[in-house]
């Protein structure tokens, strides 16, 4: 199976320098899309491609470079600043536009010299969300994850019955997802053991490490879409910071599962890498012995051959002691029990229909050893192993001033190292 062409080729390079530099997230193999403007200009927010430590301005690009006669009209959306009409073409269009951007940020391209009048340092941009999310499902992937916080619940049967069933998920909130900055700590209703209920600040205030996915195609309402279908639907991976208040989740869960513990904030990272960037990281899908191999309606040959993907994540921790952020933790997203494939086959098997522009997380990416949780909740085992920080810090959970930053980037033998680029949230009291 060919899911690579002559865009991922490490041999390429860009004349724009900074796309080679070492352990850049943005060499001219990723491409992603992301939506900008100039730092204070208040100007409509615009979208750009990420190359090296600039952005190509789309909306100038498409007014001052010659392009290829079939590339017009898929630039005409992204020109506007609609990250969502250029999504609803489809993967032809985004292959083509792929390549286009390629070739034209290629050394020897002659589109070279208008182009280099479409740039803006990254450093000068500020960034929005990639378009407006309509619907926002979280699905829960990560089984170390669900293995760890199971056995804080249920020692001796940590996994539901349906978990290597059914792809678990949650409708989340959209309209409180933004991409990091300020994150106010909730307030909400707590009951610790044995008290009565009261309604204070979240003192349990915690990050989830996730991926969330974008559906690039709609689906009709009432059709449910096949794997290779829902394969097709998939547009481009960003990071997601699931920020989660985990004394208010405690005592509201049941018996409808997450609510307001979650809905006051989602920080995602800005820049929209796409499936076809992330071509040379996939690898194949597999179950352990033992394990059920999924339903039918889930399993497709691209899936098993190379449905999973290998996405190094990171979480960073700086309190507003530290000069520096350190690393609480990494993980892989190969380590997900469901692809992303199954999450849309899933999602629209009772015929839901899913729209350009939504969101799906993967749920919490921990990773096998206890020192991969991807969350305070584990790597505190619920609190009651605070975390020891340079500087003689503790944590169990987040304190005011406590800024958290996820990272990712992919590597491959024959590949250029491409990243997500990263998200970050910073904590600000209760109001
Ligand atoms: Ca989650």
């Amino acid at each position: 199976m060919h899911l690579t062409d002559n865009t991922h080729d490490p041999k390429l390079k860009s004349w724009i320098a900074s796309a080679q530099a070492a352990g850049t997230d943005f060499p001219i193999q990723n491409l992603p899309l992301g939506r900008f403007r100039r730092a204070g200009s208040g100007e409509p927010w615009r979208i750009g491609v990420a190359i090296g430590d600039q952005v190509l301005d789309l909306k100038l690009a498409a007014a001052q470079s010659p392009w290829p006669d079939a590339v017009r009209p898929l630039l005409e959306p992204l020109a506007a600043g609609d990250l969502k009409g250029f999504m609803a073409l489809g993967r032809p269009a985004w292959k083509a536009m792929r390549a286009a951007l390629s070739t034209a940020l290629a050394e020897g391209s002659e589109q070279a010299p208008f182009l280099e009048l479409c740039l803006l340092p990254q450093a000068q941009a500020e960034m929005a969300l990639p378009c407006a999310i309509g619907d926002y499902t979280d699905f829960y992937t990560g089984i170390h994850h669900a293995l760890t916080v199971g056995r804080q619940m249920r020692p001796d049967n940590p996994l539901l019955p349906n978990y290597k069933w059914v792809p678990i998920g949650y409708h989340g909130r959209a309209s409180s997802i933004g991409i990091g900055g300020a994150v106010t700590r909730p307030r909400g209703q707590l009951r610790s053991s044995g008290d009565a209920p009261h309604f204070a600040p979240s003192k349990r205030l915690d990050y989830e490490l996730e991926l969330g996915a974008f559906v690039g195609t709609s689906n009709e309402l009432g059709r449910p879409l096949s794997m290779a279908e829902a394969e097709d639907r998939l547009f481009g991976l960003v990071l997601l910071n699931d920020w989660s208040a985990r004394d208010i989740q405690g005592w509201e869960y049941q018996p409808l599962g997450p609510f307001l513990a979650k809905s006051f904030a989602t920080s995602i990272s800005p820049w929209v890498v796409s499936f076809e960037a992330l071509a040379p990281f996939r690898r194949p899908f597999t179950r352990p012995e033992g394990d059920p191999q999924p339903l039918p309606y889930l399993d497709s040959p691209l899936n098993r051959e190379a449905g999973a993907f290998d996405i190094r994540l990171e979480v960073w921790l700086k309190t507003a002691k530290m000069e520096r952020a350190v690393r609480l933790s990494t993980s892989n997203a190969l380590d997900a029990y469901w692809t992303l494939a199954q999450l849309v086959a899933h999602h629209t098997s009772n015929g839901c229909n899913l729209q350009s522009g939504d969101l799906l997380g993967t749920g919490t990416l921990s990773g096998p050893n206890p020192e991969q949780g991807a969350s305070l909740l584990e790597l505190s085992q619920g609190g009651k192993q605070p975390l020891a920080l340079p500087g003689g810090e503790t944590r169990s959970f987040l304190e005011d001033g406590d800024e958290i930053i996820l990272r990712a980037h992919c590597e491959a033998p024959g590949a250029v190292r491409i990243g997500l680029g990263s998200v970050s949230g910073t904590i600000q009291a209760a109001v």
